[in-house]
């Protein structure tokens, strides 16, 4: 896949725990929580619990922003305050246009951003460590999967071009009677 063959939509929106960071936020950190030196994005909690965030995390968000993608998180964690806390010391947080908060369906995050930001639902695609947060797809958003509970560059690229795909690919196209010249079978 090249660089020139796939479409990004208007939205990024991410989960936060296990797919920023290797933790619930709300159970396995205890704050006060600071920055540590030890191993580059790194906070110490009051036990000396070490969470680092994921390697790709910040090399995936600057991608996004190059490519003019608005990025934003949806969470159903009951601790919003200290995943704010966590954003602000991996220094993510003035990378993020908007948090979405609250329980149930990531359906009604989602469509809050929406509504908000006037993204079209279509335009937006959820990373997410849970499988059953592609009921996102029942709203028109695109849904990428994180299987092993970690944002890494396959997965993202996986989530994007399959987003690019079906809202810009070949059969996309075939179907808005758009003339290709794939011609071969
Ligand atoms: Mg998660």
């Amino acid at each position: 896949m090249t660089e020139d063959s796939i479409k990004y939509p208007k939205a990024v929106v991410f989960d936060l725990d296990y797919t920023l960071w290797p933790c619930w936020c709300d159970t396995h950190i205890i704050p006060p929580y600071k920055k540590t030196r030890k191993e580059g994005d790194s906070i110490i909690d009051r036990n000396g619990y070490v969470l680092t965030l994921y390697p790709d995390v910040k090399p995936i968000f600057e991608h996004l922003q190059e490519h003019n993608v608005q990025i934003f998180t949806a969470s159903r964690t009951v601790t919003p305050k200290r995943a704010i806390k966590l954003l602000k010391l991996y220094e993510l947080e003035s990378s993020i246009v908007h948090s979405e908060w609250g329980s149930f369906s990531k359906k009604n995050h989602l469509s809050r951003i929406s509504e908000k930001f006037d993204i079209p639902l279509e335009e937006m695609i959820l990373f997410d460590d849970e499988y059953r947060n592609n009921d996102v797809k029942s709203i028109g958003c695109g849904f990428g999967y994180l299987p092993n509970e970690e944002l890494t560059w396959n997965e993202f690229y996986k989530g994007i071009k399959s987003w690019s795909d079906h809202y810009h690919g070949e059969n996309n196209l075939k179907q808005n009677n758009v003339k290709t010249n794939n011609n071969y079978y």
